[in-house]
């Protein structure tokens, strides 16, 4: 999972670019890059490092500041290694250069890459976003490059790739793209600037909102946008599949006051603790107090509360610097960082009856962890509440949640999972709750159900890529 930003316009937008990343580091906090092109003078510029947006830029490494075109990148690893090369945004040179960032996960990457290496092709990444970017550059002509054009090479694109992936690029002094695959998994947004005819493409509304761009709309599955040198808007469907947008997206990454197809995330996530509340009355649970696992589930837990009309309390104090665990590349860096993530207020606890109410449960890390810290300040039941239903099945587009085995849910019922994180009781909402909350139908929900939309391979071969990609991601992690 990642975040983009671009921007087109007649006046400098590289420092926007900074300040709009930081409105996106939730997305991705491995590493961080912005490519800059200055179509007055023709300059160039790419810098992109490891890190926080804070740590890789400041004002000697921000690349071209004066620059009216630019793109920029947060990464959250899930395929490549992470090593510089791996980071975005990605270049290829020529008489135009082609820069490109993504934010989403190819399936097909392993047997692309192959079909690519034998046309030449040399991999200088262990990274999809290379595979895309090549795919797409092959099908733009040297010179003269129209709209239709750019619609070929995205339209190649969907032909050749399966899976996740918005993207935004640069084609230098032609102007700037942006597609989203034909199932629409990951968010990407279009917005406008009244006082100057600016463009900006992003992957959530804050950004968008903070920067003071209008007319935000989304970009729809199988879309292609251009903006071109004159700052006139093109745009064209190129793709007619059911939209399968990620689930998790609204349950947790996306930032609660984001606007995506045109729902708020906090709303949706409001609606996913009323669902949450009437299961927690099916089990009949009895409880003293309701307190929400920091951020996250914040949102949920305010709901869920006010509708079982039991007190919210803030049991959790969060170590703000620590920063998000799960994004963390190995377990071992999560539990390491979770330990000092989370402490107790003792009273919040002691000798009551808890509902403990997080957005998912995944490994169980964080569940385990927050029973525990729960019990060491006296709470006599606890009671576990997560608004995404069991995860069960690994994610092929962009959401680190691994194998089967590794998933605490996976081949077990509940009362297995509560005993597994330590819970005296465990409650999930339904794939319908998640739907009816989310308000819409057509959404992916294959880390549920097993059934992964880009089916359109055939299943058997979407098996073995699958076991590919899970193998591509072990064998490049960095852990
Ligand atoms: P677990 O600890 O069970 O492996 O994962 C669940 C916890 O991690 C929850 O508290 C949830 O907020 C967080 N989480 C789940 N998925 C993701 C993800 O893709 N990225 C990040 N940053 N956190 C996640
Ligand atoms: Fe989102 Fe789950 Fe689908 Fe992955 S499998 S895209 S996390 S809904
Ligand atoms: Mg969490």
């Amino acid at each position: 999972m990642c975040g983009l930003l671009g921007i087109i316009g007649k006046d400098p937008v590289i420092e926007d670019i900074y300040q709009g990343l930081i409105h996106l580091q939730h997305r991705g906090q491995d590493a961080a890059g912005i490519f800059a092109f200055d179509p007055v003078t023709g300059m160039q510029l790419l810098h992109k490092n490891r890190g926080l947006v804070s740590q890789v830029f400041n004002a000697e490494t921000l690349p071209i500041p004066e620059a009216s075109w630019g793109i920029g990148h947060v990464r959250y690893s899930t395929i490549g290694t992470g090593r510089v090369e791996d980071t975005h945004p990605l270049c290829i040179e020529g008489k135009h250069t082609i820069s490109l960032a993504h934010n989403g996960n190819i399936v097909n990457y392993l047997p692309l890459k192959e079909q690519l290496e034998d046309r030449q092709v040399v991999f200088e990444t262990t990274c999809d976003a290379e595979a895309i970017l090549n795919l797409f550059s092959q099908h733009i002509p040297e010179e003269n490059i129209t709209f239709d054009d750019i619609c070929h090479a995205a339209n190649e694109v969907f032909k050749n790739t399966s899976g996740a992936y918005s993207c935004i690029g640069i084609i230098t002094e032609v102007g700037m793209f942006a597609f989203r695959d034909p199932w629409g998994f990951r968010p990407l947004l279009l917005g406008s600037s009244k006082s100057d005819s600016s463009h900006a493409f992003a992957s959530e509304t804050g950004p968008l909102n903070f920067l003071g761009f209008e007319n935000i709309e989304d970009i729809q599955p199988g879309e292609v946008v251009f903006v071109d040198a004159d700052h006139h808007v093109h745009r064209r469907v190129l793709t007619n599949l059911p939209h399968t947008h990620c689930s998790f997206e609204f349950n947790y990454f996306a930032k609660p006051n984001a606007i995506m197809e045109q729902k708020e995330v906090y709303r949706i996530r409001s609606r996913l603790g009323m669902a949450l509340a009437d299961k927690c009355q099916e089990q009949n649970i009895q409880a003293d107090v309701v307190v929400p696992i920091p951020d996250s589930a914040r949102p949920s837990a305010i709901s869920l509360a006010y509708k079982l009309k039991i007190p919210l309390e803030e049991g959790f104090v969060k170590q703000n610097h620590v920063g998000r665990t799960f994004i963390m590349p190995t377990q071992y860096a999560r539990k390491k960082a979770l330990s000092q993530k989370l402490i107790t207020v003792k009273s919040v606890f002691e000798g009551r009856n808890v509902i403990l109410v997080d957005d998912s449960i995944v490994r169980g890390t964080v569940s385990r962890r927050v029973i525990e810290l729960a019990k060491r300040a006296g709470a006599k039941k606890i009671y576990f509440a997560s608004t995404y239903p069991p995860i069960k099945h690994p994610c092929l587009y962009g959401i680190d949640f691994p194998r089967e085995e590794q998933l605490v849910a996976y081949g077990k019922n509940l009362r297995e999972i509560a005993e597994d994180i330590g819970a005296d009781g465990l409650v999930y909402n339904d794939e319908m709750g998640l739907k009816e909350s989310i308000g819409m139908k057509d959404l992916c929900t294959a880390c549920l159900t097993g059934v992964y939309p880009t089916s359109m391979l055939g299943q058997e071969e979407l098996q073995n890529l699958r076991l590919n990609a899970i193998n591509e991601m072990e064998l490049t992690c960095t852990h």
